[in-house]
């Protein structure tokens, strides 16, 4: 991989902050985007802005032509079966909401138990605690070691013949722990219960192959994976998606209205009411282009050596504190050093041109888990350079010596 080539294909990484150049290590966030994704969002408002399906007319055939293409790109991308099984969201918020409440009000009832993970992001928390206000469910919490890795005895534990249903996240935006989903859902599978794969944080790095895993459902965000923010990815497997019910009604998802009766649409577009972001599916769909012609392989191999290397780097500065030791991690590293705030860490970084993350990072129950309230975040992405990486290093021996 030529990484100075892959860099120029991101203008944003070229500018600097504060007179310093920009050391973008905000990726488990939201990642930059290529040339390529950037153009074809204003080439399409240029060139074939016209609102999709239904459209008799030259622009409209030609813009839906593009939004069922990239739906074709995503499917191939995750080796979904069909097409059907891509429902195209606002991204991984939306998409779990959506299957919370369409699988929550056909599958569940009071007493019913939905599995998550205690290193889940809120937005795998929150939507199935609105639920259980709704309906009474209850939310089991599988467990983990100090080193950030999930206790799969104890997930063996929690099922009941009361669990309907398990929702764990790949890869954590916080320990950078991969879980081994493939397994746990096989014993999902075991007690006849359907997995839903937060994939928000692996997608971008590994290949998922939803079929590989078995995964009943799986979400994503394509801003995460170099596509433009507000469009991401519901897949489920076509025989459970038949059974939901839609989520939102309006435009697009129905088949017949009167005021007596409504029939719905078929999948994908049950669960897609009002007019979709198709400029955003181009969008998301060269991403998904570009991420393939780099290729994960190389992608995951660059990004472990990098990670590796940054681990090895950051465990050399005193009073250092790192929180995931998973022996399979992904891109991101939290942290801590000494007593200083990880906000003020993160603070006097960013005035030295580097982007971290502090805070909670969306999982305040995870940090209740390891008895703090916050961390410093770096997570990188194959643009990132080991030179990056010294420079946060160098970084951090600075403020250290301020305090
Ligand atoms: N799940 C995980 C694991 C995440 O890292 C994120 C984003 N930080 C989300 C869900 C939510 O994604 P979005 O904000 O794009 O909906």
């Amino acid at each position: 991989m030529d990484i100075q080539k892959i860099r120029e294909d991101f203008p944003i990484l070229s500018r600097t902050v504060y007179g310093k150049p920009l050391v973008y290590l905000d990726n488990a966030a939201t990642t930059q985007k290529p040339r390529l994704v950037i153009d074809s969002l204003v080439d399409e408002y240029y060139s074939v802005n016209a609102n999709v399906h239904r459209g008799v007319h030259y622009l409209s055939q030609q813009a839906t032509e593009l939004h069922e293409a990239s739906r074709e790109t995503v499917r191939q991308f995750i080796n979904a079966r069909s097409t059907n099984e891509v429902i195209f969201t606002r991204g991984t918020t939306e998409s779990i909401n959506l299957l919370v409440s369409s699988f929550g009000d056909e599958f569940m009832q009071e007493g019913d138990e939905v599995i998550i993970s205690v290193m889940e992001h809120h937005s795998n928390i929150v939507p199935w605690q609105l639920l259980a206000a709704r309906k009474g469910i209850a939310i089991k919490v599988i467990p983990m070691n100090d080193r950030g890795e999930l206790l799969l005895d104890e997930y063996e534990k929690l099922f009941s013949d009361r669990t309907k249903i398990v929702s764990v996240m790949q890869v954590s935006n916080v320990l950078g722990t991969v879980n081994p989903v493939k397994e746990m859902i096989k014993i999902a599978h075991e007690h006849g219960v359907p997995f839903l794969v937060d994939a928000a944080q692996s997608i971008p790095h590994m290949k998922v192959d939803v079929q590989e895993l078995d995964a009943d459902f799986l979400v994503f965000s394509g801003h995460k994976i170099y596509g433009p923010t507000g469009v991401g990815v519901l897949y489920g497997k076509e025989e459970w998606l038949d059974r939901l019910p839609p989520y939102q009604g309006g435009g697009e998802m129905i088949q017949y209205v009167s005021f007596e009766k409504t029939t719905f649409n078929e999948l994908p577009f049950k669960f897609e009411a009002g007019t979709p972001d198709y400029i955003g599916t181009t969008g998301l769909a060269k991403a998904i282009d570009y991420v393939n012609g780099i290729g994960l392989d190389q992608i995951a191999a660059y990004e472990h050596d990098l990670t590796a290397y940054a681990l090895k780097q950051l465990k050399e500065i005193p009073d250092m504190r790192i929180f995931g030791e998973a022996v399979e991690r992904g891109a991101v590293i939290s942290f801590l050093v000494g007593d200083i705030h990880h906000f003020d860490l993160g603070t006097l970084l960013d005035r030295l041109g580097i982007a971290v993350r502090t805070g909670h990072h969306c999982a305040q129950p995870l940090m209740q888990r390891l008895g703090i309230e916050g961390t410093v975040r770096a997570s990188f992405a194959f643009y990132n350079t080991k030179k990056e990486i010294d420079t946060l290093v160098a970084g951090i021996d600075r403020v250290r010596q301020m305090f």
